[in-house]
């Protein structure tokens, strides 16, 4: 099998959206966990996104790793690789996006490589070299007040001219408006020029799928999910990629007895709880004798064993906010937060070990804790079960095949858990 796309992701939840945004537009795609190992058995596929933690790490290490999951991709003949960044441009002066950047062009031997953070339909544009989110200078939105990457400058050619050692410029919207001869016409003269990289202004769909076009001219581009979109239909367009109408080997079902675990405590999960009550046995865990210790996961798994043949199960940690913070009080924020993912992490284990293959978790960091622990290398992304929560068939894993569905917690509708397992058979 030969990579069309290889992507490396700079975060997990940024490497999620790419990879749902690149299977909605045909690609079937892959998301694995860090760089995967040499022997990984893929299924066919057109894309892989290696999921990365680089974005707020000591820069030096960030091109390492990035370096690898490079050599990973190329090595199984990805031509294009596409760097994921944030697409709010996450990143201080020390980097890591230029670094990354500088390293990835120095492998490949591009003479310029196409950046650009723009995904419009999030609302995130660049006029001018200037990101905007929604209808706001990037400087102004919530960004400039971000604990890790505060962003006070919205001119990304300054931005990225401070962490790169490459020349940066400008491909204005006029020239990408214009089409992709007229890009390719820019770039040249750039790259005589001495510079090392342009930052493509885009503002609709159309300004993506003329910069995709270009992209796949390079070895290399650089951007978030919008990016992706242009590259994606670039590849479809010119018949390098069939654009995949069904997912069926994502959603093939796989049977079994089937899970759900809850640990986000956001609103729209509170719901998605006290709706699933009408369709599906809902055991709400008790958070202190959670943080108290192991007996509690013990009980719910023993719990969970007696019901699992009868039809799925739920088994929620939730509470409301009031609750949640007077938890939080008598334990402390982080300890009480460990010790509930831990507690997750174990129940899924053993409801695994139970023979559960079909698993739907709600709650970002829940998702991480469970996914960890399960030692899932990848997923097979598949369709949405609603907005940017696909089904994901794990690949490479040694117990045989599972599905899973992992929500950050505001995501779905009121009916997300029987929505979920419908789409999981
Ligand atoms: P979301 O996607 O909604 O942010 P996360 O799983 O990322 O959900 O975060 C929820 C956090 O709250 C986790 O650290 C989880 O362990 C913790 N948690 C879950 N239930 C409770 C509870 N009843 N009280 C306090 N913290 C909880």
């Amino acid at each position: 099998m030969t990579l069309k796309l290889g992507c490396i992701a700079d975060d997990y939840t940024g490497a999620s959206d790419l990879a749902n945004t690149l299977t909605r537009q045909g690609l079937r795609t892959v998301q694995t966990i860090g760089v995967p190992s040499d022997d990984l058995a893929l299924p066919e596929v057109d894309a892989v996104v290696v999921s990365l933690k680089s974005r707020s790490i000591e820069a030096g290490l960030a091109v390492q790793r990035s370096r690898a999951a490079e050599a990973w991709l190329r090595g199984r003949g990805a031509d294009h690789v596409l760097f994921k960044i944030c697409s709010t441009f996450d990143s201080t002066d020390a980097g890591n996006i230029g670094p990354v950047m500088d390293a990835l062009r120095a492998d490949c031997g591009d003479s310029i490589v196409l950046v650009t953070p723009a995904f419009p339909e999030t609302g995130r544009t660049v006029y001018m070299g200037n990101l905007f989110v929604g209808s706001v200078p990037l400087n102004e939105s919530p960004l400039k007040d971000h604990p890790l990457n505060p962003m006070h400058d919205s001119n990304l050619v300054r931005v990225l001219t401070r962490q790169s050692r490459n020349r940066i410029a400008l491909v204005a919207l006029a020239d990408v408006a214009r089409g992709p001869d007229a890009v390719r016409a820019r770039l040249a003269d750039l790259a005589a020029q001495g510079f090392g990289a342009a930052i493509a202004d885009a503002v609709f769909d159309r300004d993506l799928e003329t910069i995709g076009q270009v992209a796949l001219d390079h070895r290399l581009s650089v951007g978030a999910s919008g990016i992706g979109l242009g590259v994606a239909r670039a590849l479809v367009a010119s018949g390098r990629v069939k654009a995949n109408t069904d997912s069926t080997t994502a959603e093939a079902p796989i049977g079994g007895p089937a899970a759900c675990l809850a640990g986000s405590c956001s609103q729209a999960t509170l719901q998605q709880i006290a709706s699933a009550e009408a369709v599906m046995a809902v055991l709400h865990l008790d958070p202190d004798q959670v943080v108290a210790g192991k007996e509690e996961a013990r009980r719910a798994l023993s719990w969970a064993r007696d019901r699992l043949k009868q039809g799925p199960v739920l088994i929620a940690s939730s509470s409301t906010p009031d609750q949640v913070a007077a938890l939080q009080a008598r334990h402390g924020r982080d300890a009480a937060g460990h010790a509930i993912e831990q507690a997750m992490a174990d129940i899924a284990e053993g409801l695994v070990q139970a023979g559960v293959r079909r698993l739907v978790v709600a709650g970002g960091e829940t998702s991480g804790a469970v996914v960890d622990r399960l030692r899932i290398p990848g997923f097979l992304v598949g369709a949405e079960i609603a907005a940017g929560v696909p089904v994901l068939r794990a690949v490479g894993t040694s117990g045989g095949d599972m599905l899973l569905a992992l929500k950050s917690g505001n995501f779905g509708g009121a009916e997300f858990f029987s929505d979920a397992l419908a789409l999981m058979r």
